[in-house]
């Protein structure tokens, strides 16, 4: 037999299949990894069995230029014949090599590093494979006798040190004290001592010194889990009919996709979490995704404080230590529950029932390093594979989605009711041109001021928001806030200082900057752009008293400062919370009665055929933070384009009609749903040949795609919005690609890999 192999080598030359001679004694399977000569010298690699097939096919001269497995590494595969399968699909429809895609499936390490160990399932005792027939092995793996434990490096034990208080008489300092009290309180270890109270190890180790506290080994396993638990409601009449709607949907196999459109505070959560309990009656598995970091904390506590299974956590911050904990659990089938950020959807759960998106409209489930994969795509993709179900749930969906569910893709459901009955809160506009005309500079309106002192005095909690997605390359009107657009592809142009120029990103056309505004003839024209960090200097200038927070990227950089932000907010320890995105989503605070967001229309300046989209979604969903409990909630809205359509349906909540207003742009543009953008960047030190060598790309594709008869629409070469990124210039081009024709585009596209070509398919960012 012949075994296809992928070489641990992310090396484009290397991007296809090898074929090896499988000794006779050696018994391998579709996934295992095996080790093989390889080059000149016959140097031995890592490599992964792609495909098997028989030695008949071959011609004896054929035959004999092959050469032979080594060794196999893995008794059991290490990766699936189903995963395998969605890695070959990311790899053709990202830009993406196929060793790059099967290595989503697995921990962060190369092929070689991930170390497996044979341990007996109760005691956790080390087994030596070699004492086992291969068939016993597999055997007791399915009994559950046996399993495997994955690492980086050779696993010893798993236990960890834990700190127990035994006694104390001792006088202490505060640090001591709280150390004390901290590990009287629960099972910690030292480092975790340290990171909770911010403290040095000394006050620890003196505790230790004068016997007040001893070391304790523990096994992991045997780790309590503190959690509160999230009480079941009641579910409404509403929530009641969604989830008994999906789920009969799902069983009588009429579809196995949907989409949750519920309005902020509608309960969406509670229905997930009682579909997945029916989905693990059935025997089956739930991955549950959530945006990176923002609503992590309280979806996970809401599934840990209401299943009585374990869930496994994934998201970007893990150590490696944990990740491959992690991992290990869920390949075990040790957990059912998985919940996390994007790259969860590659978790290698067993008896998959279940995907949810919430937040589907979401970014960060667009991933935008190699392999450029959209989340929903690999959602879709396993779902069918493994008849699952999929459910996606937003109060804003994204264009593509909601077109999705329009023609019959997904079925649609809705929630329009908040679980509490209360009215969602209404969005008070401020036209900031006003403020201007009236002497106001501030960035704070005058209503928002007064509404933040008033919400202070009542002791209610606010939140300020201000897109910092915002982007300082555009050149906008003060007077009608209207910025400058490229009149063939609708999106804002881009200030270039090098050139002076105006440039559309799109398609290449340029522009001197106008002396008026061509709309309203306003001499008031500049950029403009403000820092989350300079609106906490000015509120804490305006509000002396109150106690501020702020989240955005720079604050929650390290480990748990997010969660520490979302629990102080949540512990009602915070009257105003200045925020990004980050406080935009999903968040539940019941205090928060005011929300203010800064400049509104920022979005609606980005570069971007998507940027009226962002707008909508991101006012709908920072409103939907204000009157989530007993009180009703305020919403100011402040903008330099009051009448802007995206402004104007946030504003009156009608999604329906922002849908279908956007769609004919989109329609007329021939931007996704109705195509698919690609987009193509190069980048040099010397801008002459970056430009050169992406000149040559987009004309040969050109002629390829005139020879092939192909209809997707070529865009012309130009400057990268961000032209220059560490010393390298860079350019691009944008193809309007029909779907049927994606494939083949991307293909071609890689016999130009050695020029750093850097395609993204459907970006969330063309800059
Ligand atoms: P969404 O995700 O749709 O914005 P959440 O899931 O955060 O909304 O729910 C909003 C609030 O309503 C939460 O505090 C939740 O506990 C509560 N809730 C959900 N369903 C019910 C229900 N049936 N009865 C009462 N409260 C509910
Ligand atoms: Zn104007
Ligand atoms: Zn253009």
């Amino acid at each position: 037999m012949i075994a296809h192999v992928l070489i641990n080598r992310n090396i484009d030359e290397l991007n296809r299949e090898f074929s090896y001679i499988i000794p006779s004694n050696m018994e391998v399977e579709v996934g295992s990894r095996v080790i093989v000569p390889f080059g000149r010298g016959d140097s031995t690699v890592f490599a992964i069995v792609t495909d098997i097939s028989s030695t008949d096919d071959l011609n004896e001269e054929d035959r004999s230029k092959l050469k032979e497995i080594k060794e196999l590494v893995d008794i059991e595969p290490l990766i699936g014949v189903e995963e395998l399968e969605i890695a070959d699909y990311i790899a053709k429809s990202t830009f993406s090599n196929k060793i790059e895609a099967i290595k989503l499936f697995l921990p962060p390490a190369s092929l070689g590093q991930i170390k497996r160990i044979l341990v007996d399932a109760n005691s956790g005792v080390r087994l030596n494979e070699n004492d086992y027939s291969r068939e016993y092995i597999k055997e007791s793996i399915k009994d559950g006798k046996f399993k495997y434990i994955y690492s980086t490096s050779e696993p010893k034990t798993f236990t960890k040190d834990i700190l127990v208080a035994v006694n104390r008489d001792d006088i202490l300092t505060k640090k001591q004290l709280d150390a004390y009290n901290l590990i009287k309180s629960g099972q910690f270890t030292k480092k975790e001592i340290m990171i909770k109270l911010n403290i040095s190890n000394s006050p620890i180790d003196t505790l230790i010194k004068k016997g007040l506290v001893e070391i304790k080994t523990i096994k992991v396993d045997h780790e309590i889990q503190k959690k509160d638990i999230y009480n079941k409601h009641e579910l409404n009449t509403e929530q009641k009919k969604v989830k008994d709607g999906i789920l009969s949907d799902y069983k009588s196999g009429k579809n196995n996709k949907f989409l949750l459109n519920g309005i902020t505070g509608s309960g969406k959560t509670e229905v997930y979490l009682q579909i997945v309990e029916e989905i693990l009656k059935m025997g089956k598995s739930a991955i549950i995704l959530v945006p990176e970091i923002g609503l992590t904390p309280q979806t996970v506590q809401r599934f840990k404080g209401r299943f009585e299974e374990e869930i496994a956590i994934i998201h970007s911050r893990l150590t490696m230590k944990e990740r491959y904990n992690e991992w290990t659990k869920i390949k075990d089938g040790e957990v059912k529950i998985v919940v996390g950020a994007r790259s969860a959807i590659f978790s290698p759960v067993k008896d998959l029932g279940i995907i949810i998106i919430d937040e589907e409209h979401d970014n960060s489930y667009v991933s935008s390093k190699t392999p450029k994969y959209r989340t929903v795509d690999i959602a879709s993709f396993r779902a069918d594979q493994t008849d699952a179900m999929m459910l996606l749930g937003s109060a804003t969906p994204s264009i593509d989605s909601y077109y999705k569910a329009e023609i019959g893709e997904y079925k649609l459901y809705e929630l329009k009711e908040r679980a509490n009955m209360m009215p969602l809160p209404k969005i008070e506009v401020v036209d900031m041109a006003n403020e201007l005309k009236n002497g106001n500079t501030s960035i704070f309106s005058l209503p928002l001021y007064e509404a933040i002192r008033k919400n202070l005095e009542d002791g209610k909690q606010s939140m300020i928001f201000l897109n910092r997605r915002g982007f300082s390359g555009f050149i906008s009107c003060r007077t009608c806030g209207e910025s400058i657009k490229c009149e063939d592809c609708d999106v804002s142009m881009t200030y270039h200082r090098q050139e002076g120029r105006l440039i559309c990103h799109y398609c290449g056309r340029t522009k001197m900057i106008p002396q008026k505004c061509p709309i309203c003839g306003s001499t008031k024209i500049k950029d403009f752009g403000i820092g989350t960090e300079q609106v906490e200097l000015i509120t804490r200038k305006l509000f002396p008293m109150a106690r501020i927070a702020r989240m955005d990227r720079d604050t929650t950089s390290k480990r748990n400062s997010h969660y520490k932000i979302w629990k102080s907010m949540n512990d009602g320890d915070i009257d105003i919370l200045i925020g990004t995105q980050m406080i935009a989503k999903g968040l539940d605070f019941k205090d928060v009665t005011l929300v203010g967001i800064l400049a509104a229309d920022m979005t609606l300046k980005l570069p971007d055929f998507r940027s009226t989209e962002w707008t909508y979604s991101i006012i709908r969903q920072v409103a939907g933070r204000s009157g989530r409990g007993n009180d009703a909630g305020r919403v100011i809205l402040q903008t330099y384009q009051p009448q802007h359509y995206a402004i104007q349906f946030s504003v009156d909540g009608n999604y329906e009609d922002f849908f279908k207003r956007e769609l004919r742009i989109r329609r007329e543009f021939i931007y996704p749903p109705f195509s698919k953008m690609i987009l193509v960047q190069i980048k040099n030190k010397e801008n002459i040949v970056a430009s050169r060598d992406l000149i040559e790309v987009h004309d040969k594709l050109q002629e390829y795609m005139l020879e092939n008869k192909m209809k997707s629409i070529v865009l012309y070469p130009n400057p990268s919005p961000i032209s220059k990124i560490k010393n390298e210039f860079r350019w691009q081009f944008v193809i309007k690609a029909l779907d049927s024709e994606c494939e083949n585009i991307i293909l071609f596209l890689k016999r130009f890999e050695s020029k750093e070509l850097n395609v993204s398919v459907d970006p969330i960012s063309m800059m």
